[in-house]
């Protein structure tokens, strides 16, 4: 399960809708249908079927941070000494005027970061996408699973 112990609404509801992802099959199999990511030398089934067996006994916490810099385009983190924890920017926990956007837009960086934080689990894999410039990064697990998260859920849960 993932949790979070924010009173940030925007949190709040961003981490249910990730829930909801992580229990809906469709989205699942969606997932599982993959042929590939670039970057992961890991099947996109087995990776699927990992975080799925890893969120039944294993929690995960949402939490936030605020960048030094107000600039900052850094969206969410994972920091591997916290190695059950991801975080959401504070500085970018406004996005977009309607609920199910606002709320789809958070789960997808909940979920992006979820892959990095499985990564950090499993020594004997690779999943990621090398450095923070996301130019060219769009067929990566982390960019590809969190942009399908946020728009399965437009499209599925309006
Ligand atoms: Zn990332």
């Amino acid at each position: 399960m993932i949790i979070t112990y924010s009173r940030d609404r925007r949190v709040v509801d961003g981490v249910a809708l990730a829930n909801r992802l992580l229990k809906d099959e469709r989205f699942i199999s969606h997932i599982a249908s993959h042929y590939t990511f670039d970057m992961c030398d890991m099947s996109p089934s087995a990776l699927i079927a990992y975080i799925q067996r890893h969120l039944e006994s294993n929690v995960i916490e949402v939490g936030t941070f605020k960048p030094f810099n107000p600039w900052s385009r850094a969206m969410a983190m994972f920091n591997p000494s916290e190695p059950d924890d991801v975080f959401i920017s504070s500085r970018k926990l406004q996005r977009h005027p309607v609920k199910l956007d606002q709320d789809a837009s958070i789960a997808g960086s909940i979920w992006h970061e979820i892959i990095h934080l499985i990564n950090n689990k499993l020594a004997m894999f690779t999943i990621g996408h090398g450095n923070n410039n996301p130019e060219g990064k769009q067929w990566t697990a982390p960019y590809q699973i969190g942009r399908e998260a946020k728009q399965f859920a437009q499209r599925e849960y309006r």
